[in-house]
């Protein structure tokens, strides 16, 4: 049932996993849906199957590490549908690995685009909500927001930062901007492909064994920016229902 108006959400990390199926969601709700990644091929098929849908959609290649290429994002989402209404600050990665591997260029990435690309993300369209007088921010922690595992070092670090800032945000922007961090478990994704470290990778395809569909993050994420203007859900932490840790 398409809204009223329809409200613009731009997701980054679109490309495969929470970011598209979060993208599907929003589109079958109504919102005009603007789409970064860095791999455009596979965002202009989901923008392609949007639109053949009845909904709205748009994409740009985008590199959340390089702030001009997200500020051109959120330029796009402005010039397209008027307006940024909710941000989904999905794009991540996890290459594991304990320390004493020294993977350090995996630990730079992990940094630059879990936090850096977070933050750039949260700065190309704080102005534009700031000045339409609202917007909602939605950011993927994890359960490793909360807890550290061996391996998994820098990945929590890089989660427990994106569980800061988002409750520094939410804190900061408290009567405007809404902030919410979704903290999922293991969800069947592309992300554990990118543990490249051998010792770590059987360990992770075990850890995965359960884990739920990427459409349950994105209905967590529709029932958050679906409250009413004056309910701020903050956090969900959801896991399957198998997962201990
Ligand atoms: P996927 O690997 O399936 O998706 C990751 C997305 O991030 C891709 O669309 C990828 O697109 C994008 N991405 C990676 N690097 C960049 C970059 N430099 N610039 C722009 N986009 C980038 O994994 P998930 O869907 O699982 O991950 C989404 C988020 O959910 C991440 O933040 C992850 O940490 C978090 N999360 C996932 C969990 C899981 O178990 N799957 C659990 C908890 C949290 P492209 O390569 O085309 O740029």
């Amino acid at each position: 049932m398409p809204r009223r108006l329809p409200e613009v959400a731009v997701v980054t990390g679109a490309s495969s996993g929470i970011g598209a199926a979060t993208a599907r969601t929003l589109a079958d709700e109504g919102f005009a849906v603007v789409l970064g990644a860095r791999r455009s091929e596979r965002l202009e098929t989901l923008a392609s199957d949007i639109v053949r849908a009845g909904g709205n959609a748009t994409f740009l290649a985008t590199d959340v590490t390089i702030p001009g290429e997200v500020t051109a994002l959120a330029d796009l989402a402005v010039a397209t549908y008027g307006r940024i209404d909710v941000l989904v600050a999905n794009a991540g990665v996890m290459p594991l690995s304990p320390l004493r591997a020294l993977r350090v260029a995996e630990w730079e990435r992990m940094v630059d685009v879990n936090v850096k690309g977070l933050l750039n993300s949260i700065a190309a369209v704080l102005p534009q909500m700031e000045a339409q007088g609202g917007g909602h921010i939605v950011t993927l922690g994890s359960v490793g927001s909360h807890l550290v595992a061996p391996a998994a070092a820098v990945y929590c670090g890089t989660k427990f930062a994106a569980w800061a800032i988002t409750e520094g945000l939410r804190q900061e922007s408290a009567g405007r901007i809404r902030a919410t961090v979704i903290s999922p478990g293991a969800v069947a994704t592309e992300l554990p492909d990118g543990v490249a470290d051998p010792d770590v990778a059987a360990a992770t395809r075990a850890f995965y064994a359960d884990a739920i569909d990427a459409d349950a993050v994105a209905r967590a994420i529709l029932y958050a920016v679906n409250q009413p203007a004056e309910v701020a859900v903050n956090e969900i932490i959801l896991r399957p229902t198998a997962q201990a840790f």
